[in-house]
């Protein structure tokens, strides 16, 4: 997928959190910015550093290192008035994350890379109303649409819980609870 379309569907991903609410949109797009650097990747081929774009798209970068990000920045704001840190590496662990689903609608990527060279798909469904018309009702784009969705959500149930915490001075439990009570 091209970049452009990245930096577009982190931002509209920030605004399905509902960030916009608590934050102001300059910001949601300087994250969405950041989302979309792994696709330096590109550049590194013509370079010859690369033989193909793999160096940033893995799970290393992209889910691993943001969310140890975040829960060390969890754990040292925890007694602090800010949240600023928390915030902003579940921000970027949500839309890395959703980049690396979105590059998987087009083909396997290999996500394990450099440990393991496997190129891993998305599930492979493709569900079709009849044999004469051969457009699908569930496809890639489908599926690859539903994961990225999947991830907004426990971002933005991750986001609202880690609120309520703080604002309202409540348990994780009491917390999840009233986000959920929110949602549904
Ligand atoms: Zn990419």
């Amino acid at each position: 997928m091209d970049s452009l379309a990245h930096f577009i569907l982190a931002l509209l991903a920030g605004m399905a959190m509902g960030l916009h609410r608590k934050h102001k949109v300059t910001y949601i797009a300087f994250i969405s910015f950041l989302a979309v650097l792994i696709d330096l990747d590109h550049f590194l081929v013509p370079l010859g550093y690369e033989t193909v774009y793999r160096s940033l798209h893995n799970v290393y970068i992209t889910i691993l290192a943001p969310s140890l990000l975040f829960l060390a920045a969890y754990y040292f704001e925890r007694n602090t008035p800010s949240d600023r840190y928390q915030t902003f590496f579940l921000i970027l662990t949500v839309m890395l994350a959703g980049h690396v689903i979105a590059d998987m609608i087009y083909g396997p990527v290999k996500i394990f890379y450099p440990l393991d060279d496997r190129d891993v798909s998305l599930p492979h469904i493709d569900i079709q109303a009849t044999n004469e018309f051969t457009s699908e009702i569930i496809g890639p784009i489908g599926i690859g649409m539903t994961t990225y969705a999947v991830i907004i959500f426990l971002g933005a149930l991750a986001h609202d819980t880690l609120y309520h915490m703080r604002r309202k001075c409540l348990s994780g439990r009491d917390a999840l609870k009233h986000t959920l009570k929110d949602f549904f």
